[in-house]
């Protein structure tokens, strides 16, 4: 199987109940090694942009503020399958519906502030990736 990168996001959920630490050991103990990284506030127009898919949904308004609303940090993750990887490890948008012992079913405080973004396909991960990172940042 291929060596892949993905991009992650730690959500302001997380990053406020100081989480960071246990969601990158378990990035780590799957896997996936953190090759790039760091803490940003996001601003309405990062946020807007990146959500862009998701811009006709209803929840796309309260969406961006969550997003806005602390500090992320944002990652890239190394590893073989590494999108399907972290998806799995991730869990279902909803933690109601995440399998025992994924980040979601751990950490999750509801569908919208769901503790994790990941990379749906290795087409999106690179677009992501390039959208926060240089080439530079980018240490495997
Ligand atoms: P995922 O993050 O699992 O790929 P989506 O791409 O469908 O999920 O949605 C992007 C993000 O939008 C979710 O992670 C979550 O934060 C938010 N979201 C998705 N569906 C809902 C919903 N029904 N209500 C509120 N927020 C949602
Ligand atoms: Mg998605």
């Amino acid at each position: 199987m291929a060596i892949e990168r993905t991009f992650s996001i730690i959500k302001p959920d997380a990053t406020r109940r100081n989480l960071t630490g246990k969601i990158n050991t378990l990035f780590e103990e799957n896997g996936l090694s953190i090759i790039a990284q760091k803490r940003i506030q996001m601003s309405r127009a990062h946020a807007e942009s990146f959500y862009g898919v998701h811009a006709a949904r209803p929840f796309f308004k309260d969406l961006v503020e969550f997003m806005v609303s602390g500090p992320v940090v944002v990652q890239v993750l190394e590893g073989e399958n590494a999108v399907a990887k972290n998806r799995d490890l991730m869990g279902a948008t909803n933690p109601a519906n995440a399998a025992e012992g994924t980040i979601r079913k751990l950490f999750a405080e509801s569908i919208e502030a769901n503790s994790v973004h990941g990379s749906d396909s290795a087409e999106n991960a690179a677009i992501e990736i390039a959208y926060f990172f240089a080439g530079l940042e980018l240490v495997g």
